[in-house]
Order: C-alpha cells, then structure tokens, then sequence
C-alpha cells in the first residue's frame, strides 16, 4: 500500500506542537471523547487538542471524502457520535484512511478552512484536559499474546531452569483467551483482587487480598475487520484486519496465577483489569517505524512466514509513582516493540487459521514485552526474579510488588529522522482490596 500523504515529514500544523509531543500532524490517532454538554464523540488528537469528528462532520468539511467512499458517506454524520470507535472501523480501511487524510488536511498550516473560521475551531477543537477520554473501543473479545522470547525465557526459567522455553513456543504465538468485561480505559483505578492462593510453605490454600500485584507493560493492536466463522486471513492480508495500537497494562496478581494456572492458563490471576490507553495510533501513521523483528528460527509453518519489515520500533517505558511520593515517576523499564519474536500479522493469522471469528473492535495484546537487558524487563516478576530480589530505588524505597495507592504509567513512542509518533500512556492506582 502506498504511503498516506498525510504521513509526510515536512507537514506541520497551525496548532503549535512542541518536538516532544505525541501527538504531532503525522499521528492524528483516534479516540473517543466525551463531555457533559456533548456526550461522546469520535475524535483524533493533535498536540493538546482533540478534533471533534461529529463537529467537523456537521459543518461539511468530510462531505468530498464521503463521495469517495460511499460506506462513509452513508455512515456520515451519525457514526462520529458514538460511544466506541467500533462502527468506523466496520467502515475498513479505505474510510480510516480518508478520515485521517482528510483530519490531516484540516489541520495543515496553509489550509484556511478551519484555521481562520474562530467559531468553527471553538466548535471543533476541544483541548484534551477538557474532556472525558474514554475507552477507545467496547471490545467483544481480549486475547492475550506471549510473543516475547526474553519473557517467555525469564519466566520459563523461575519454575523450569533447565527447560524454560516449552516446544511449541518457536512453532507458534502462543495466547490465553482473557476477558473483555474487564478492559478500562487510562486512569480508571485498580481495586486489588481478591482470590484463591497458597503461601510459600504451606500445604493449604488461603483466600484474601493477592499479596503480589504486578503490571504487565503491553501494546494491544485493534481488530479493524470483522471475520466470518470458518473464515482464515492469509498471511499477506492480515495488516488489513489491523486497525492500529494502543498501549496495554496487563495487571497480574501472580500468587492467584501461580496457583491456579495448571493445567488450562491464566483465569482470576489476570481478569479483574487490564488497562488501555484512550488514543488508538494507526498503522498508517506507524508505517515509518517498521524494522525487521529478531528473525525467527526454525522457520514457522508455511501459513506463517511472511518476508520484509513485519515489526514496528516502538519505544516503551514503565514508570512507577509510588504510593505517597511526590516526586517524579521513576522508571523501571525501558523496552521496545522490536524485540517481539511473533509479528502482529503472525498473530493475527494464527488467530483465524482455525476459523474461529475476529470482531471489529476486539484486542489482541503482545504479552509482557522484555528485552534482553535487566533495564528492559517488563513486570516485577521479572525484575524481580518472582519477588525474591526486591528493586532497589531512590529514597531508601524496596520494591517488590505493587502496594495499595502506587500509580504504574506506561508510556510508548516511535521516533526516525526527528519524527516522533507518541501512543500516549496509560496509568492506574492500585485501591486497597474490597473490605
Ligand atoms: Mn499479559
């Protein structure tokens, strides 16, 4: 597919963006915004702003795209004015596009249209403190990843030292099916769980608050196309069933896990929240970023090889605010997307190679994405080595897993040739257990 002008370098917008926003004209990622005199509304964010799409919609300026593509322009304006992106993305791909080209042009520094119209920009342009994010898709389906050889090492290794990587992990992306009833969007507190777990020494199993609550630094890509039962999407058009990203905290409550894993995979330990950034960034805009992956040996099955740069270059950064802290986050890992082993498409493709059906809107999250230094290990369990080596951080403070009242941000970029793309963050504070 060719390159989307609205993704070249030279473009800068009449709205002033410092270098390191996320949210510069070549991004434009989508999202759903709301407030109490508007209700929610599809929007794309631009610097600090967010463009109101039902606003911009009613005022005319998407009427040429709509002639283009015909499923938007009968969708139009009533599709901007939703609580969830998922019926633009059943528009596909060609009414993603146009949107965001046409966003693009709006906001452009010589375009007029919208720059010199003061009502208009009062209208359509809301500053993004002044609204409510909210969770970008209502997902019918979450399935969670394992894709990242140095978590699937590390891990394999705390509970099989000789063995850590199972068989079939180099044949295939291995994933649980997890639960979408329990998807929120950045900011929404986490209440620890509560379950069923056994103390180190102990014969019995006890029920309370989990004593290891951990997070899980993630991307999520969007399911852009609904699939039919029995259908199966080739490896070189799974891209076109990929609306974009999102930055995904997969919290964990690893004394749950541990105990209940064996022998069907994680259930309680994992479904009472995962957490998800409010702006979706899409693979349009991503499309500079692509790098090469760590090569895959042996060679998958034929369904799943695919030559050329099926990886993306994004850099993630788990920061902690501990419980009480004024100070700054700190951070405790600094990842990249690149060190994923399986491809978003691979996934993508092995997801339908049974025909089972992939929903619009649906998540599908990478795994704990590690890197093969200790500075790029994606969750406590990791760093520190099941919670027998506690982190040493500023302040005389130890850490080992997450107490009531931390907030754990998550925040992810790509960045080439002085452009940088932002996915925003996503964070959450752990609330103490239901009493
Ligand atoms: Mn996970």
């Amino acid at each position: 597919m060719p390159a989307s002008p609205a993704n070249d370098p030279t473009l800068h917008s009449w709205i002033d963006i410092r270098p390191t926003e996320d949210f510069p004209i070549q991004n434009l990622p989508f999202g759903v915004i709301s407030t109490p005199e508007r209700g929610p509304r599809l929007a794309v964010a631009i610097g600090g702003y967010a463009l109101d799409l039902y606003a911009c919609a009613q005022r005319g300026y998407f009427d040429s795209i709509a002639e283009d593509v015909p499923a938007l322009g009968a969708a139009l304006p009533k599709v901007f004015r939703r609580r969830s992106l998922n019926a633009f993305l059943r528009l596909g791909r060609p009414a993603w596009r146009a949107v965001r080209e046409a966003a693009s042009a709006l906001l452009r520094h010589d375009n007029p249209t919208l720059r010199d119209d003061e009502e208009a920009v009062r209208d359509c342009l809301l500053r993004q403190r002044d609204v409510d994010l909210l969770r970008p898709v209502k997902p019918a389906n979450y399935t969670d990843f394992y894709s990242s050889l140095e978590h699937a090492t590390n891990v394999g290794k705390l509970f099989r030292p000789d063995n850590p990587l199972l068989p079939n992990w180099r044949h295939l992306p291995v994933a649980y099916h997890g639960r979408a009833s329990s998807i929120v969007v950045s900011g929404t507190a986490i209440r620890r769980p509560q379950g069923q777990y056994r103390p180190a020494g102990q014969e019995a199993p006890v029920f309370g608050p989990s004593q290891q609550l951990d997070f899980e630094l993630e991307t999520a890509f969007v399911v852009g196309k609904t699939t039919a039962l029995g259908e199966t999407v080739p490896i070189d058009q799974a891209e076109d069933h990929i609306f974009g990203l999102l930055l995904f905290n997969d919290w964990s409550a690893r004394d749950i896990q541990s105990w209940e894993y064996q022998p069907l995979g994680p259930f309680l330990g994992k479904s009472f929240a995962s957490s998800v950034s409010p702006w979706v960034v899409t693979l349009d805009a991503l499309e500079p970023f692509r790098v090469a992956g760590p090569g895959q040996e042996p060679l998958p099955l034929p369904y799943l090889q695919m030559p050329g740069e099926q990886h993306f270059d994004i850099q993630l950064e788990m920061l902690l605010l501990p419980a009480g802290s004024t100070v700054a986050p700190l951070v405790l890992s600094h990842t990249s997307t690149s060190y994923l082993y399986w491809s978003m498409a691979q996934q993508l493709t092995h997801h339908t190679s049974n025909g089972c059906p992939l929903v619009a809107g649906d998540l599908c999250a990478s795994g704990t994405i590690s890197g093969p230094t200790p500075g790029s290990l994606g969750c406590l369990l990791e760093l520190t080595l099941g919670g027998t080596q506690p982190l040493r951080l500023p302040n005389d403070l130890n850490l080992t897993y997450l107490q009531d009242g931390d907030t754990v941000i998550l925040r992810g970029y790509a960045e080439k040739n002085g452009l940088r793309i932002g996915l925003g963050e996503v964070s959450g504070t752990v609330l103490p257990a239901a009493g």
